[in-house]
Formats: structure tokens, sequence, C-alpha cells
């Protein structure tokens, strides 16, 4: 993952102008190679649940290089609960991928 984010083929947007959301990849399959950060990526603090590295790793697994995943939840406790009841969606989604990370940092 490192590699791609070091290479030319991965882009990080801002799109300070979108939804409430934080951020998103758009394009589809392999065409997805961009990252787009919304104003409230920025407006995370390091307290908050959800940390901006996991953001980034989250919208990383989308890409069909590093795991093509979807998002069938999000949020921690909901992460958790899907790979306790079902563990071969969870590997498909991104969100337990983004609590993976950030449980090995302790957060
Ligand atoms: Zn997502």
């Amino acid at each position: 993952m490192l590699e791609l984010l070091q290479s030319d083929e991965v882009c990080i947007r801002l799109n300070v102008r979108c939804s409430n959301d934080i951020a998103q990849v758009k394009g589809q399959g392999e065409d997805i190679t961009a990252i787009y950060l919304h104003e409230n990526f920025f407006l995370m603090k390091p307290g908050d649940e959800t940390k901006q590295y996991g953001v980034i790793v989250h919208e990383m697994t989308h890409f069909r290089l590093t795991g093509d995943t979807t998002d069938q939840q999000y949020g921690k406790s909901a992460a958790r609960a899907l790979a306790k009841k079902d563990p071969s969606i969870a590997r498909q989604t991104a969100s337990n991928y983004h609590y993976y990370a950030q449980s090995i940092y302790g957060d």
C-alpha cells in the first residue's frame, strides 16, 4: 500500500465543497486512483474515534489493487460486530481494515 501511495498512480485531492463526508474515492474498478478529502477530514481531532490515517487506509482499500473493498457499514463498533458475525464480509469491508489499522496503533 505504501508503494502505491508513493507512486504517480495515486493522488489525493481536496474537495472542500463536498457533502458532510470525510473522504471518498471516485471511479470504478481499476480507474479508482484518487482519494478526495473533504473539509471534515481537516476538522478531525486526535481524540476522535476515527483517525485521519484510518480514513486514508479505508479509502486505499477501495482501490482494486489493494482490496477492492466496499462499504458494508461504517464505524468502529459496527466493524467489530461484522467481524464477529460474518468474517468473510468483514474482509471485503473498508471500515474493518480502517479500524484494524487503528487498533494496531492503539487507537
Ligand atoms: Zn468507503
